[in-house]
């Protein structure tokens, strides 16, 4: 079976991440889609992101009507707190994978720009094939030019290669074979929605907008449990208590310097 490692942080899964699993089904005749949150992922450490179970609860719920989209608990919390490296659950996926299996890892363009700063990024791209998919306000052009340095073409040949320009036009998906990696390119993917712009719409969009961008459960798991609108409300709550903190601070202070001044 052809099976694709889809990793990400899912806070909270969208319309873009089913849009792009559901291509790949199609273009790759992928047997399986494992969607795997990561409990901490390496390059948003210190961000502020919903608990695990509910980013794992809204995949199960985004996910149930198609056959070929399981969720995995791979990247769950650990009692070593280690960031979940894409390197250790691609090799954890492949011993538990049959001899006949391939495995593939999905992402998007926007994630792939940055793989160079990934942990053992030349390692990982040389552990299965990738499938690459187009994001608005990201280029495609620049696949090749990003890669490690090892793996990385001559700057002529990447000159060559800009200049010939990505053609979708005749067909989707493009492959990039280098020696040991290959990628193949999406090309047709136009979802502009992000994680990001959900969560702030979950503080004000109306239900039918949020509904658009997530699905009607999703939705509805948002509003029940109101964990976009928490961060806010922790915000004002927090914000008066700590400047009414500092006042009472301030004014025992110059209470303290005027009795000082006084005794003087
Ligand atoms: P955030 O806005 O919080 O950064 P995100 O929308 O980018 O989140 P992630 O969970 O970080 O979502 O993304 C997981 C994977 O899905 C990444 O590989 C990312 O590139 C891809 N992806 C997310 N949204 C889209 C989209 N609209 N089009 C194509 N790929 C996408």
């Amino acid at each position: 079976m052809k099976i694709a490692f889809f990793g990400g942080t899912f806070d909270p899964v969208h319309r873009g991440h089913i849009q792009i699993a559901r291509s790949a089904v199609k273009r790759f005749q992928l047997g399986q889609v494992l969607f795997v949150p990561a409990y901490i992922q390496p390059l948003k450490q210190g961000d502020q992101i919903a608990a695990y179970h509910h980013r794992l609860a809204m995949l199960a719920l985004a996910t149930q009507s198609q056959r070929e989209f399981v969720v995995s608990d791979l990247e769950a919390p650990n009692d070593i707190e280690v960031p979940n490296y894409s390197i250790n659950s691609i090799r954890e996926i492949k011993r538990r994978l049959r001899k006949a299996d391939k495995l593939y890892f999905l992402m998007g363009i926007d994630a792939f720009l940055g793989i160079s700063k990934w942990h053992k990024p030349s390692e990982l791209l040389r552990e299965c094939e990738f499938i690459i998919a187009s994001r608005p306000g990201f280029s495609m052009g620049e696949v090749a030019a990003v890669l490690p340095e090892d793996l990385r073409p001559r700057k002529d040949v990447l000159n060559i290669a800009r200049k010939q320009k990505l053609d979708f036009s005749r067909d989707p998906v493009q492959t990039i074979a280098l020696p040991g990696i290959t990628l193949h390119l999406m090309g047709d993917i136009s979802e502009k929605v992000s994680a990001t712009q959900i969560r702030a719409a979950a503080k004000s969009a109306g239900k039918a907008r949020l509904r658009s961008l997530v699905g009607e459960a999703v939705a509805e798991y948002i509003r029940k449990t109101g964990i976009y609108r928490r961060a806010t409300q922790n915000a004002l709550a927090v914000k008066p208590e700590r400047a009414k903190a500092e006042v009472i601070e301030l004014s025992k202070h110059s209470r303290r310097m005027r009795a000082s001044k006084a005794n003087r």
